[in-house]
């Protein structure tokens, strides 16, 4: 039968893909031959056809029992003998299929490479007419490749071993140069025949996204999509589940798959996802090996994958029918951070330290490539076919860096202006602090530090302390920092940041044009959803919140708390008596961290000054209320919803005195608040007090309970009094001594602050 006969009657094709003619008539004359082709472009029949045509018999290696199964299996479907050799067949099973090779029963043999030196194959091998050995996911010889297996180095003695050489063929979805070159000297191919094919997938949309709230993303595109089969793909089993869940919560026909489900769920939710009973699949990368589902119209990674043969492979499964389909990555620092995570925790084959180290090394560096992906502004398709060795396009105009126009900007004054910063606080600090003294905050941990004295202190002045921190960041994209990965990031020079102090190299800046109004059309929508609150500043706010929680290392509500954020969006303080009214910021606050907060308040209102004019308008209010032209008819409690907060006011002193009781002492402390503001409750204290151990919970004789200082308390100056009530019960309550009373006024803000936090849950 010629090849063509074969693939009609066996396969039931009719025509040849692009590469497998070509792989097939360079076996046949054989020669050894390296198949290079994406997943799914048919590798296996340009090693099967020529297999039925050879006269001896053909050993296949394959590191994947559940994909020689399937092989074995299609292939036995379809008439021709198959079998396996591997670790799931018994002894005797083992024993059995061997004894069946040796009386030729097989044309094709799949063996595990674990296999290859086990002395009764040897000995099968050297008396058997072997045609051809192929390798199938021939990567796995290669340190470079994904998915390194010490195994598979066996094959080389193997093939040494056997008395005629065979014609070798090799099949990877794996393009790299260095992956090639890797295989052919590893594997000894003999003016091997390479035949690269295809990888780009024009149907397919690349886009790369950052959204703020990836799960709200996540579902508006999942809505946008009606009706529409997906795969999205996470991280975790954990995110898996959660992503899952909600979805489901959404009313979405959904289903899940990962490695640490049953077998049995995990079948059953792959078949509903193949048979259309569940449209969307949220799974790991576990998730995918021999499904063939033509139908899937978008592949969502929810969090940035591992390296680009995992994207490519994962992002893959959408579109198989040619039709258009979309393939988006969904951004976040935190997925980098996973990554070297999974890759310091590898763990899976047992290697020696030196290799582990050198797989380590390689996969750093296939991460970084993978989060270059991330941020180029090139492309997208041709960055991924240039990883793959192909020449790709500049522009395809399917990706969405084609579709978006980018500004640049030489950004390498500021650029040198930061890393002299860095140097002049010796590389101990992050990106918030070094942001800081460039824009010159005058803040008390700058001034604590004494950064207000040094040269760098204010020389970015002009420059928004936003715009200071996106050029860092882009430095550190692009290799002049280094920002270290502990918990707490500090930034770091590098070999690289000498290139630009010496003028060597200039940094240029690429930012979307669009961004901006793309941005704020989105949160407009967003907006909708959180009534009222300016979402786009409370990001900026609660980003900037963050960062410098952790460069202070305190959580983030001991900096302010959510309602602190939320009322400067409604009030955009822009000077310090203003921020001293929003609620939660103190005269203390606001050595520490007000300047900060007030700097990103205001480059937020130069972006839309439209938004201080609203503010204006509820100034007037504000002043209105206070020259009390409230009508008076206004009962009590609608008027105690118009006032603010409580908030105490700063100007006044209080007046401690021995002994208070608590009401008596929130008495005193209301006597101290800002006009029109909310009364203190004695409820914070005493909540925060029992919380923190101050008090204790203690049942009475009569099976009520009461709350008294306990050694802490007492400590702290809350002293238990004995009282005899009418009916001559003795009873305690609790007196606040002057250091109690200074320790709660000292602390309020906190207090107020972490119960607006855990009211909820009291
Ligand atoms: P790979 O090993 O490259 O991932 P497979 O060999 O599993 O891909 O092939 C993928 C699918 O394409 C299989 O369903 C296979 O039957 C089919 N296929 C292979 N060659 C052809 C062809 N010439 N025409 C149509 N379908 C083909
Ligand atoms: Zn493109």
């Amino acid at each position: 039968m010629t090849k063509e006969q074969i693939l009609k009657t066996y396969f039931g094709y009719d025509m040849f893909r692009e590469g497998q003619e070509e792989l097939i008539d360079s076996i046949l004359k054989g020669r050894d031959t390296l198949g290079i082709m994406p997943t799914g472009s048919g590798k296996s029949l340009c090693y099967q056809i020529p297999a039925l045509m050879f006269s001896g018999i053909t050993i296949v290696v394959s590191p994947l029992i559940s994909l020689m199964k399937d092989q074995v299996n299609a292939l036995n479907q379809a008439g021709i003998h198959a079998a396996y050799l591997n670790s799931s067949l018994t002894n005797t099973q083992y024993a059995k299929a061997l004894e069946y090779a040796r009386q030729g029963r097989y044309k094709i043999i799949y063996v595990a490479p674990e296999r290859l030196d086990t002395p009764d194959f040897l000995d099968f091998a050297v008396h058997t007419d072997i045609s051809m050995l192929s390798v199938d996911e021939v990567h796995c010889v290669s340190h470079w490749g994904q998915d390194f297996r010490p195994s598979y180095l066996k094959i080389i003695d193997f093939i040494e071993a056997l008395p005629n050489r065979p014609v070798i063929s090799a099949f990877t979805a794996t393009a790299t140069r260095e992956v090639r070159e890797d295989v052919i000297c590893i594997l000894g191919l003999k003016q091997p025949k390479v035949v690269l094919t295809g990888f780009d997938r024009e149907n397919l949309y690349y886009a790369v996204k950052k959204p703020k709230d990836k799960y709200g993303e996540l579902l508006s595109y999942i809505r946008s999509k009606k009706e529409e089969v997906g795969i999205i793909y996470c991280a975790t089993r954990k995110e898996v589940e959660e992503v899952c869940e909600k979805l489901k919560a959404e009313g979405l026909s959904v289903t899940r798959y990962h490695a640490g489900l049953d077998d049995t769920e995990r079948r059953t939710n792959q078949d509903n996802f193949t048979y259309d009973e569940a449209r969307i699949m949220v799974a790991t990368n576990a998730f995918g090996m021999g499904i063939d589902k033509s139908n899937v119209r978008y592949v969502i990674h929810y969090n940035m994958p591992k390296n680009i043969e995992s994207y490519y492979q994962e992002a893959g499964r959408a579109g198989r029918d040619g039709l258009p389909a979309e393939c988006i990555l969904l951004y976040a620092a935190k997925d980098v951070v996973t990554n070297e995570y999974f890759i310091n925790n590898n763990r899976e084959v047992e290697l020696d330290s030196e290799t582990v180290e050198l797989i380590r090394e390689r996969d750093y560096e296939r991460l970084k490539k993978m989060t270059f992906y991330c941020f180029t502004t090139d492309c997208l398709r041709s960055y991924i076919l240039r990883y793959f060795g192909e020449t790709g396009t500049v522009y395809c105009g399917n990706c969405s860096n084609c579709l978006t126009q980018f500004e640049e900007m030489d950004v390498t004054e500021l650029s040198i202006q930061i890393i002299k910063c860095i140097q002049e606080v010796n590389q101990r600090f992050g990106k918030v602090m070094i942001a800081e003294i460039l824009h010159g905050v005058d803040n008390v941990k700058i001034r604590q530090r004494d950064f207000n004295h040094l040269s760098s202190f204010g020389k970015a002045s002009g420059e928004s302390i936003v715009r200071i921190r996106k050029v860092i960041d882009w430095l550190i994209m692009i290799g002049i920092l280094t920002s270290t990965n502990e918990e707490y990031a500090v930034l770091r020079l590098n070999e690289n940041t000498t290139k630009v102090m010496t003028g060597k190299e200039k940094v240029i800046l690429k930012l979307p044009r669009h961004e901006e109004k793309a941005e704020s059309a989105k949160i407009k929508k967003d907006k909708k959803n959180l009534s009222g609150i300016d979402y786009e500043l409370f990001e900026l706010l609660r980003s900037h919140r963050l960062e410098t929680a952790r460069e202070e290392r305190v959580p983030p509500y001991i900096i302010f708390s959510d309602k602190t954020l939320i009322d400067m969006c409604m009030k955009y303080p822009n000077n310090k008596r203003e921020m001293l009214r929003v609620n939660g910021v103190g005269e203390m606050k606001y050595e520490r961290y007000g300047e900060g907060f007030l700097c990103i308040i205001d480059e937020y209102l130069l972006k839309y000054p439209e938004k201080r004019t609203t503010k204006t308008v509820n100034h007037s209010n504000t002043a209105e209320y206070r020259s009390n032209e409230i009508d008076d008819s206004i009962s009590d409690e609608k008027r105690s919803k118009l006032k603010m907060p409580f908030a105490l006011d700063k100007t006044k002193k209080p007046e401690f005195q021995t002994g208070l009781s608590i009401a008596e002492y929130v008495e005193l402390l209301n006597g101290i608040r800002l006009e029109r503001t909310k009364k203190l409750l004695t409820k914070p204290l005493t909540k925060w007090l029992l919380y923190h151990g101050y008090l204790e919970e203690l049942e009475t004789p009569h099976g009520g309970t009461t709350r008294l200082a306990g050694d802490k308390g007492m400590a702290a100056g809350i002293i238990r009094e004995k009282r005899i009530s009418e009916k001559g019960n003795e009873y305690y309550i609790n007196r606040y001594e002057v250091s109690a009373q200074k320790m709660l006024y000292e602390r309020l803000e906190e207090i107020l602050m972490w119960y607006d936090d855990h009211k909820k849950d009291l």
